[in-house]
């Protein structure tokens, strides 16, 4: 948890933590990479799979009371990737799942449109500079570089809004030269599949990979409804891969063309699916402060008329401020209010009824849908940018607690960088680390090794022996370890060990019979 004002910390910086400690590699790196896919690491997998057990576990297995104190019930599904076409006939996502985009002749980069902005100058021939969201200072700089003018003096505008008599002295971000940006096309983000070992590549084979969760969700919906006993208002929730063809996947893992999704469905009454929306909006705000988000890094985005969807009538994001947003802030999840729009066309397009009917009243209805969407990548993002602090401490791990630093700065005289992710307990990807004093003292090494091999029965723990506890110390710092257990010659005394606390730096002294069970009071769950 966050106390004090913190910097952002750079993209860049995170990238290459999450690289050098194993955390989130660039995909197929062996052969150059490929644009848009990330593979988790050791670490990364721990801290994902950390992440979406805490999702399961506060919705669906134990999810919040209701705004009325009553309890809910939110059940699970796991449902195939590769779906009926149909079903993405019905959603909309065939015809309408584009998003506009624009070539660069030149550089043959592809951006989307509404990621896009435009520098203008305030005469009506010069060159005006296009730039990506977030890039706006660079565009401010290549225009005091290359036109020799006032940046202040130049509009920004949407690229979307530039007149089309315009593209031919706008500057592609990536161009040298202007003229080479195209008018905006629509793009289907949908990756496309065949199906069947000898089948062609013709339009009946074809199928597509899933672009959202959501969808098997009301696919199932009559299933859950005839197998489970719900009752309306109920949920279906599910967390599984997505794909999208993103058109410019960029950010690190913030915008990727295959990311994880935690996705529920909340049915409920028509007449009370406003209720629901403010309380969905609210509990999922709340939750990602739950999980230790600072809350002045979250913030409540409703969507302007103009945003939503024809068939919704109420949306709000909540927004994280991730290093490279701020000040501002990007998306984290959307809570939607759907209306009835996915039932009544999985009803109509697929033939098969599914009303409910309410046993009490024997009234017959198509539920409305309030649907939180979350991206599990991206909230790893989220958890990482979170996490992230700098510290100055005293050399050699003396006298005095840490003290806050910004990203980059210089520690003072006798102090030295700390680098510490402040993972809550529960997500931290090892939980506890175990030091002999000394490797060359077997008594040391095999009663470490003892403790080592009782902890990893309940967590994931590490064993270090190699160098300095300082060290050691700052290498499990780095990774949010937050305890670490040193076993020294006192311990083969009187069986105590030396357990130091991660964010505080503090040492005490606890029986090594007694250590599961502290550090459990401590916050660390089974
Ligand atoms: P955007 O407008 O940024 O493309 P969206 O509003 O289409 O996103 P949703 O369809 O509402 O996103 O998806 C729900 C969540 O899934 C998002 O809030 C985000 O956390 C995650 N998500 C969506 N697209 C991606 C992606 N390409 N990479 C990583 N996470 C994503």
């Amino acid at each position: 948890m966050q106390t004090e004002e913190k910097h952002p910390v750079s993209l860049e910086t995170l990238t290459t933590l999450c690289k050098r400690r194993g955390f989130i590699f660039q995909s197929s790196e062996i052969y150059g990479g490929l644009n848009g896919f990330w593979d988790f690491g050791p670490l990364g997998t721990e801290l994902k799979n950390n992440l979406r057990d805490a999702w399961w576990r506060d919705m669906v297995r134990n999810p919040p009371p209701g705004p009325d104190g009553e309890m809910l019930d939110i059940v699970g599904l796991d449902s195939a990737i590769i779906q009926n076409p149909d079903v993405w006939k019905a959603s909309g996502h065939l015809s309408g799942f584009n998003d506009p985009m624009a070539d660069c002749k030149q550089s043959k980069s592809r951006y989307r449109a509404d990621h896009l902005f435009v520098l203008m100058p305030p005469d009506a021939e010069g060159t005006a500079y296009a730039f990506l969201e977030g890039e706006e200072n660079a565009a401010r700089k290549k225009v005091q570089r290359k036109a020799k003018a006032d940046p202040d003096r130049y509009e920004v505008k949407p690229f979307p809004e530039v007149a089309s008599t315009d593209l031919s002295r706008i500057q592609g971000p990536d161009a040298t030269e202007p003229g080479t940006l195209t008018e905006p096309r629509q793009f289907n983000l949908m990756f496309k599949t065949f199906i069947g070992a000898l089948s062609g590549e013709g339009d009946e084979n074809t199928a597509y990979l899933r672009p959202e969760t959501a969808q098997g969700i009301f696919i199932n919906y009559k299933n859950v409804i005839d197998t489970m006993r719900v009752k309306l208002p109920f949920g279906i929730a599910q967390v599984g891969k997505s794909f999208r063809n993103e058109v410019t996947p960029r950010n690190f893992i913030f915008r990727s063309r295959e990311f994880e999704q935690m996705e529920m469905e909340w049915f409920c009454h028509p007449d009370e699916a406003e209720k629901w929306y403010n309380f969905w909006v609210e509990t999922r705000l709340n939750w990602w402060a739950s999980l230790g988000v600072d809350l002045r890094n979250l913030r409540r985005r409703e969507h302007d008329e103009d945003e939503l969807a024809h068939y919704s009538t109420a949306c709000a994001d909540v927004e994280y401020q991730y290093g490279f947003t701020a000040p501002g802030f990007g998306e984290l999840e959307g809570i939607a209010h759907r209306g009835n729009f996915d039932l009544t066309q999985h009803q109509e397009s697929s033939g098969t009824k599914l009303e409910y009917m309410i046993q009490e009243t024997g009234e017959r209805v198509l539920p409305h849908v309030i649907e939180p969407a979350s991206g599990l990548t991206r909230g790893v993002l989220v958890l990482l940018n979170e996490a992230y602090t700098e510290e100055f401490v005293p050399k050699g791990d003396t006298e005095g607690g840490p003290i806050p630093a910004n990203p980059g700065a210089q520690a003072p005289e006798g102090y030295e960088t700390r680098t510490v992710m402040k993972f809550a307990p529960r997500l931290a990807p090892v939980k506890v680390a175990v030091f002999p004093l000394l490797k060359n003292r077997p008594e040391l090494v095999e009663k470490a090794k003892e403790i080592h091999s009782e902890l990893r029965k309940i967590w994931p723990v590490n064993y270090d022996q190699a160098g300095a506890i300082g060290r050691r110390y700052r290498r499990q710092d780095e990774i949010g370890t937050p305890y670490c257990v040193t076993i020294d010659f006192d311990s083969l005394e009187d069986n105590t060990v030396t357990v130091r606390e991660r964010d505080s730096m503090e040492q005490v002294r606890v029986p090594a019979s007694e250590l599961a069970t502290w550090l459990m009071s401590k916050g660390l769950s089974v």
